[in-house]
């Protein structure tokens, strides 16, 4: 299995469930990051946290973190 996507983006699912991300933020890729693991680990590096909520991965870039 060598076909990738090209890229993958994590956006914020913050701050709570029923409000959007003010930034509508998404977590800033690096070149080497093709999966949604790696790319979550970039966004940890900026601040970005992952929290469970209800039995899902909420990803939550710093201002909803800080917010929240
Ligand atoms: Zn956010």
């Amino acid at each position: 299995m060598t076909a990738r996507p090209l890229g993958t983006e994590v956006s914020c699912d913050g701050p709570d469930e029923d409000t959007d991300c003010p930034d509508s933020a998404a977590v800033r890729a690096a070149f080497t990051s093709m999966t949604a693991p790696q790319v979550r680990a970039d966004g940890r590096r900026d601040g970005w946290v992952v929290r469970r909520r209800d039995g899902h991965i909420r990803d939550l870039c710093l201002a909803c973190r800080l917010a929240s």
